[in-house]
Formats: structure tokens, sequence, C-alpha cells
């Protein structure tokens, strides 16, 4: 007997049933079953008929169960390729992830379950039609009946027969079907009227003569389509200036159509205006041909390209992405989000056109998914979209690039807690595609990895028509205060800031932290407000009057005295973005001053105005967090302020001198790109401190080096990989208890598999820096491993905490396990 066995995960919520389930593929639905379809089981005792999604097919079972049979599959093609399933199941193994959230990020967006698929019925000439067997007939009326397009699991229903799936399958390979998928959202197809002249006209007399000069309006309306062709009701009536009734009539006379078309959920604006190819700089062309080079002898391989800001690094991934189109392969272009900007997608949209699909995180499901299916249906050929975007279903990917490789983003803190640049290697080792990375400040990871050759190193040392990398000028915060400035600005950034304006140039000022102040303290007793469910210090906003809570967005108004000893005195500390705002304006009364965070861009479309604005520079002087630093491409912008250089430097993480530097050099490099000079002025408390000297001096090798020295002295990544294991919980007696316990048994557990000596360092438990987020209290357990050790690590890990392999009560605990962390607050 033909049978075969279907690993299935079902959609669960319970992480018990977080595993494959094995199950019989029986002789009628064999041929009809494959990896990546979706099917129907029955479930637990009750044998509830639940929706799964088959990972695996195998010819044998071993085991010993009893086991339930598939009831019917769902799917007449797989909704994920057999590449991505095997992505998946990697990344579950590999980030401890359970499977169900390790599959959701390949699935399509949205809820996998809810995904339809629609057959369309081709034109069928009678000759063919008759050609026909019985039930691929019946099939065909059915669908001509129901108006050409059915939904499959209605046809199903309809035909009742369990080949109906097969018979599809035969129609499609003969031309008559196609089918389509579709997802179910509460954003309904949006709808839109559009007329059009009902009749054929040779010319405008014929025209005339159809109508008769009297109607003069609706000889205008007529003759503006005859013009125009179809357009949109809304804009006819707008252009020749008439009222719906006189439309109405015209319909009415079957003088013209009105249709309802459906308007394609797109998140690319229409008037991208063609971006032209550049002939490449000689440095540009070198790094190009050298990469072409190894793709031309199919040497799959991997690049580090380190290029200063501003040495075109973008024209080179578009010429290459070109290169693929020409090869017939597809191109994965990943940014941060913070830098998807129009002006990237404006590059890559305005040369490749429709080619490109957008994938960010502003989309809505409706429209993610239409992205998500072009690419699916290689409607597309070009990717361009922020982390998730690696997971993009193209079937012949040629190419990855990862640009700003070393930003913290590309890490995802959800599960799967995925490193986009692990993932994107091992999609490109299973396509054998090239992997191109690239930063004017590369990670210290990437960066080691390409000295022992794991990854090609390229360098673009010159700015593009060789302009100059600004000059970085350091202020020491500490002698402003002792000569008597209080401000915020030193004397030299206010100077600089006048004259610029004088000059009719641009200045962008940098500021780690939105907001007005950065806490609230009593000067009398020290009390500092704190966020009740978070314990850490809460925000001033002045435009709204309220403190809030910038990790779960608490807001509260601001106490008039101490809560604790009923003072006057609590004032205002720190300061936020909408300070220095504040301040500006005052100080440059006549300067435009806008500010730029995520309070000011949280509305649609105020982000794009705030980047139209300042291109068109009808803006002075533009104030923000991060948003500002990275990508931004303004020709006018001669000066860059950094307020306060220390509020990265402070965070007791290991990476902090790491981030400081990257963001001095980021920030920095957003003057001087036009054909003005550009220049820097970067206050700080801490002169001394070699992030900042060495960014000063754009002496990136100089940075590496001692940092990773002060890596392998303390051991830190990349000479040994983090674990951080979070137990937290609301009670906080409780997540003291359970911490311990664990700890013992994880220890134990290390003996007994002796393991415990090869471990570098286990630390904790103790309260995580961050100790209290969201009402829950937070204990940490640091564990430090060698590579060689890591998988054996992970394994007693997941035996432990995951699988709760000796029976620990949980109740109220969580963990969250991450390897590898971005920060270990
Ligand atoms: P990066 O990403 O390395 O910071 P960009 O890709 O933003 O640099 O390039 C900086 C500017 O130089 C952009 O305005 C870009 O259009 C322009 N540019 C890039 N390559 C060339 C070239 N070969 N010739 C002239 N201009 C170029
Ligand atoms: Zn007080
Ligand atoms: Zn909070």
């Amino acid at each position: 007997m033909n049978k075969k066995f279907a690993q299935v995960i079902i959609d669960n919520k319970s992480s018990s049933t977080d595993k494959p389930y094995t199950y019989l593929i029986d002789s009628d639905l064999v041929e009809l079953v494959e990896e990546g379809m979706r099917v129907l089981v029955p479930f637990g005792l009750g044998n509830r008929v639940v929706k799964g999604i088959v990972i695996k097919i195998e010819e044998n079972y071993f085991g010993s169960h009893k086991l339930k049979k598939i009831i019917d599959v769902i799917d007449d093609k797989p909704l994920i390729s057999k590449d991505l399933i095997d992505l998946s199941i990697w990344m579950s193994e590999k980030y401890l992830s359970p499977y169900i959230d390790a599959f959701k990020a390949v699935l399509p967006p949205g809820d996998f379950k809810e995904v339809k698929t629609n057959i369309l019925l081709e034109e069928v000439h009678d000759d063919i039609y008759n050609t026909l067997d019985t039930l691929e007939k019946s099939v065909v009326t059915i669908i001509h009946n129901n108006k050409g397009k059915i939904e499959l699991g209605e046809l199903k229903e309809q035909m009742n027969n369990r080949l109906t799936n097969k018979i599809i399958r035969q129609l499609e390979s003969k031309g008559i079907l196609t089918t389509s998928m579709e997802i179910q959202t509460s954003i309904e197809p949006k709808y839109e009227k559009y007329v059009y002249l009902k009749n054929r006209f040779n010319s405008r007399e014929e025209l005339n003569q159809k109508i008769g000069k009297r109607s003069y309006k609706q000889l205008e309306i007529a003759e503006f389509l005859f013009d125009k062709g179809e357009i949109p009701l809304k804009e006819l009536m707008m252009e020749v200036n008439s009222s719906i009734s006189t439309i109405k009539s015209m319909e009415k006379k079957g003088l013209i159509q009105i249709v309802n078309r459906e308007i394609f959920r797109s998140p690319i604006k229409e008037d991208i205006s063609p971006y032209k190819k550049h002939e490449l700089t000689l440095e540009q062309r070198n790094c190009f041909d050298t990469i072409m080079d190894h793709i031309n002898r199919n040497q799959s391989s991997k690049f580090l390209i380190h290029g200063v800001t501003g040495s075109g690094k973008t024209e080179i991934y578009l010429q290459l992405v070109e290169e693929m189109i020409n090869k017939g392969k597809e191109s994965i272009v990943l940014v941060p989000e913070i830098s998807l900007t129009p002006q990237t997608v404006q590059r890559f949209v305005g040369r490749f056109g429709d080619r490109v699909a957008v994938l960010h995180s502003k989309l809505s499901y409706g429209e993610r998914f239409d992205q998500w299916r072009k690419i699916r249906e290689g409607k597309v050929k070009i990717a361009v979209g922020a982390r998730s975007a690696v997971f993009a279903p193209f079937s012949n990917l040629g190419l990855i690039v990862i640009d700003e490789e070393h930003e913290s983003t590309y890490k995802s803190s959800m599960n799967p807690k995925y490193d986009t640049l692990q993932v994107a290697e091992k999609r490109c080792d299973q396509f054998g595609s090239t992997l191109v990375i690239a930063s004017a400040t590369p990670s210290v990871e990437s960066y080691y990895r390409s000295i022992k050759g794991e990854y090609k190193l390229l360098n673009l040392k010159k700015r593009i028509m060789n302009r100059e990398l600004p000059f970085v000028k350091i202020i020491d915060m500490r002698e402003e205060l002792n000569s008597g400035n209080k401000s915020i600005f030193s004397k030299e950034l206010y100077e600089a800031i006048e004259e610029n304006l004088k000059d009719n140039k641009q200045t962008i000022l940098f500021l780690n932290r939105r907001g007005h102040s950065t806490f609230v303290s009593c000067r009398q007793c020290g009390y500092v407000v704190k966020c009740n469910k978070c314990s850490i210090s809460m925000t001033y906003h002045l435009k709204e009057n309220r403190l809030k809570c910038h990790y779960c967005g608490l807001a509260i108004s601001p106490p008039n005295i101490c809560p604790v000893c009923k003072s006057k005195y609590i004032k205002y500390f720190g300061i936020g973005t909408e300070k220095v705002e504040e301040f500006t304006k005052r100080l440059f009364p006549n300067a435009v001053v806008k500010r730029m965070d995520l309070d000011t861009t949280s509305k649609k479309g105020s982000y794009e105005s705030i980047l139209n604005n300042m291109k068109e520079e009808k803006i002075d002087i533009l104030i923000g967090t991060q948003m500002v630093a990275k990508g931004l491409d303004f020709k006018n912008v001669t000066l860059v302020g950094i307020i306060a250089a220390d509020t990265s430097l402070n965070l007791p993480d290991f990476r902090s001198p790491e981030r400081t530097f990257q963001l001095i050099t980021q920030v920095a490099g957003r003057a001087g790109r036009g054909d003005f000079e550009g220049k820097v002025i970067v206050q700080t408390y801490n002169p001394e401190h070699y992030s900042i000297q060495l960014a000063q001096e754009y002496n990136y090798l100089a940075f590496y080096n001692k940092e990773v020295l002060i890596r392998k002295e303390f051991n830190y990544p990349p000479f040994t990989n983090i674990i951080s294991i979070i137990i937290y919980g609301e009670d906080v007696k409780r997540v003291i208890i359970k911490s311990k316990e664990f700890y013992k048994i994880l220890i134990n557990n290390l003996k007994q598999i002796n393991l415990i000596d090869f471990v570098d360092n286990i630390i904790g438990p103790f309260p995580a820096p961050l100790e209290r987020i969201k009402n829950n209290y937070r204990y940490q357990i640091i564990i430090k491993c060698k590579n060689e050790y890591l998988d054996k690590l992970k394994t007693a890990i997941e035996w432990v905490f995951i699988y709760n392999r000796y029976k620990v009560d949980v109740t109220g605990i969580k963990f969250n396990i991450d390897i590898n962390p971005n920060s270990i607050l």
C-alpha cells in the first residue's frame, strides 16, 4: 500500500504541544500532500479538527504509536517552499525558539490559517472543453456558474470529492485554471469608481456627432475622456468641474461606463522619479568588480564592505541587483527600519520601478500580504526592507545585501530571537547566493570575522567626488561650565549655528533622548519619579505636560510637591530633544526649527513631510534622535551638533563604547555631503574617552584594535557567546526563589553532562539591570560559552528551562532566553 508519513506543526499557544506530530497520509492523499501545505488533522484527546502545516514527509515510520490520519489537504500549492521550512527548523534549534514562532517568521503575514486560495477560470473553447473528463467538466461548470472565480474550500465543498485538488492541478497544467492566494484581513480591498467612454470613437468629429453640440457640458466630458481614456470618477469631476448628476445622466444614456476597480494596496507612492545610473568611481568599480568576479566564477561568497559615509555604497548595491536581474535572479536588500526612509526606497524604485517590493513595519497586514504574494508569485525581483525581509519567499535568490550591518535592530528580541546576519548567511548557503554586508562602522564581530577570512573585506576610503569627511571638534562641557556657561549649547556650537544661519546652510542637532527632561527629582530629598511598573525614571514631555515611561508607555501628570518629603522643590533635570527644540527656538527666533523623533513622527506621513521640507531647504535646524543619524543624504547640511555624546557611553553594557563610536561617526556622516565642507561639534563630559577621540579622527581601525583587545581580555563576543536567561514574574519573592532553584538545577545538570568545566562563566541569579518592566520583576542568569560547547549548553538549557524536565512548579514564572542578545539590560 502506498502510504506516507507527515510531520505536522499545529498552531497552538501551549508550549507542551509545540513540536512536530506525525500523521499518516492515506493512499488517496499521498499524491496531493506536499511539504509546506496546510492540512486538516484530528488533534488531542477529543480529536478536535485543527489546521496544521506539513513540514516533512517521510516514507517510513518507526515509532510504536498508532497514528492518526490526515483528514484533508487544504492547499493545492505549498504556502512555503522547502528551503524556508528548513530555515525555520534551523532557527528554532539555533535560537531555542518555539517551532510555531519560527514558522510564523516565514509564513505569509497575518494568520496563516486564514489564507485562502482563489481559483480563476480562463476562457475555455468548446473544442477543448469537449476533451475534458466528467469531473474536470463539473469543476469548470461550477466555477463558470460562479462568475469565473471561486474559493478553493467552497469548490471542494460543492464537488464533494477527494480528488478535487488533483483535478484542479490537471486543469491548471492545461492552462484552464489559475490560482492566487488571498488573506482575510480586517482591511477590505479598496475600490474606486472609474469612468470611461462606452463606445470607441475614431475621431472627435465622430464624438461630436453622437452627442450633439448643444449638450456642451456632456461634450466637454466626453472629449476629456476621449483624450484621457479611463480615469477615476473623482478626478474627472474635478478636472472638468462637473456634477455627479451630469455624469450619471451620461451613464444612463449609455455614453459612458462607470466601474469599480480594486485599488492595489501599495506602500510605494506612484510619483517616484527615475533614479539615474551613476558611472562608478574607481573605488566603487574595484569593489563591484571583485564581487561580480566571484559571482561569475560561481563562487558563493561573503563580503564586508567597509566604506566611509557618503562613499556611494548604495550605487554598488543597485548595480549588483541589476546584474542579478540580468541573470534572472532575485535580490534582497536589508536596511535598518530607521533608515528605510523614502530616500532609500526612492533610489530602488526610481531605478527598478515595479520590480521592487517594499517591506517595513508601518505596512498594514493587507499591504504586507500583497507584497509577500508578489514576491512569492515571482512578480517582483527585489525586496527592500527591514530585518524580516530576509525571509522574502523568493525561489531563485542570488544576492542578499545588508546595509549598515552593525545596527542593533538586525537582532530580533522576540521569538525567534534571530540574528539577521546569521539567517542571511544560512539562506545564501541554501541557494549558493552572494552575501554583501556593509557599514562605515562595522560591528567588532563582523570585522573580526573579515580578518579571520570568513568575509572578504572590501574598502571604500573616499567619499564621492572626493568630498572631505567633515572636521570634528570635541568640546569639553566641564570647561564650559567652569567658564560660567550653563546653557546646553557650548559657545562654539552656538556661534557655529549662528554663522550657518547667516550663510543659509542647514544644521542638524542630535540627541539620543526624546522628551523634555529625562527625569524629575526632588532637590530636598533626592526622590526621583519612577514608573511604578518598570522602576525606571520617567521622562517629562512638555507639550502634553505628562511624565512618560519609555519602556511601557505609562503616562502620568507630573507632581507639584514631592510625594516623599512634601517639598515644593521637585524639579526637571536632564535634557531631551523637546527641550533642545525649546531652547533653540528661543536662541534663534528667526530660524525654522523642526524636531524629528518618535513623538513627532507617529502620525502617518509626518516623517516624509519633515524629510521633504528638509530637502527643499525649508528647515534651518533639524533636531532629532537616531532618526536623523542614519542614511539621510541632504546636500545643504554643513553643520552637525551632537548635544551630549555621553548618553550612550554611560550605559552599563559592554557594547557602549562601540555604540558611541558608531553613533558619532554616523551622525557626523550627515554633514558635508554636498559641495560645501561640513563641520561637526561633539559636546561631551568625557572628552578623553577612546570612542570619542577615535571617532573624531575617523580612525575605525584604531578603534577596532583597541576594542577587540578589551573584548578578548574581559571575554566578550566575538571571543565567547553570551546567553542571557531572564526569569520573571509579578511576585518578587517567587521570582527570587525560583531563580535560585533553576540556577541550582542548571549547575547540577551541567555537572552531570560534564559541561560545567567547559563553560566560561555562569553569573547570577541577580536582579537584571532593568529590574522591573511592566510590573514584572526580572532576575537574570548570564552564561558565557565558547562556540565549541554552545550546542551542548543549549541542549541543557532546553532540558532545564523549556521542557522543564525536572518538573519544577513554574506557576507565575516565565523565562526569556536570548543567545547573544543585543544588550544585557
Ligand atoms: P553611503 O551609502 O556610502 O553613505 P550614498 O550611497 O548615499 O553613500 O552616496 C552618496 C551620494 O553620492 C549620493 O547622493 C549618491 O547619489 C551619490 N553617488 C553615488 N555614486 C556616485 C557616482 N559614482 N558618481 C556620482 N555620484 C554618486
Ligand atoms: Zn522630596
Ligand atoms: Zn513603565
